[in-house]
């Protein structure tokens, strides 16, 4: 079913239409990173949320846009910024390497019967890690299952 998006006082809102840029060529692509709250009314990056250095300034990475009339130029701006596209590389590296790597959880399920003790503590470290992600970021079952994946390729690949 589709949302109803709160109105502000002058009747402007969030549409679907966001989710998509127009380009130069009238071809329609896809904000896959743009992310809609309903409890908050605001739109974010996810990527950007996830992956956003200290000096970010960008709304979209930490308190949400809600200002509905500047928000395709605002939209447009972020995907050209060199923050956004930079946070977007990190983003589909670690989306590559967890393709590429299908045996990741064979490896990891060996190392951890290797070493349980250590492990055990670092995948309690990961699940409070995500459970506060999922608080912050308001995630979903299915992206929950994916960011315990992408932070457990991360600590793999830190600790080979
Ligand atoms: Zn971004």
């Amino acid at each position: 079913p589709d949302l109803v998006f709160e109105k502000d006082t002058i009747g402007r809102h969030f549409s679907y239409a966001f989710y998509s840029r127009k380009l130069s060529n009238g071809e329609f692509v896809d904000r896959k990173w743009l992310v809609y709250h309903k409890g908050a009314n605001k739109v974010y990056c996810f990527c950007c949320k996830l992956f956003k250095s200290k000096l970010s300034k960008s709304m979209l990475a930490s308190d949400g846009l809600n200002d509905w009339k500047r928000l395709s130029a605002r939209l447009k701006d972020h995907g050209n910024s060199v923050e956004h596209l930079t946070n977007m590389n990190t983003w589909n590296e670690v989306r590559l390497r967890l393709s590429k790597n299908q045996t990741i959880d064979d490896d990891m399920q060996r190392e951890i019967a290797k070493e349980k003790k250590h492990w055990r503590q670092v995948l309690v470290r990961i699940v409070s890690t995500v459970k506060f992600l999922q608080k912050i970021l308001w995630l979903s079952m299915d992206q929950m299952r994916n960011c315990i994946k992408i932070i457990m390729v991360i600590f793999w690949a830190r600790l080979k």
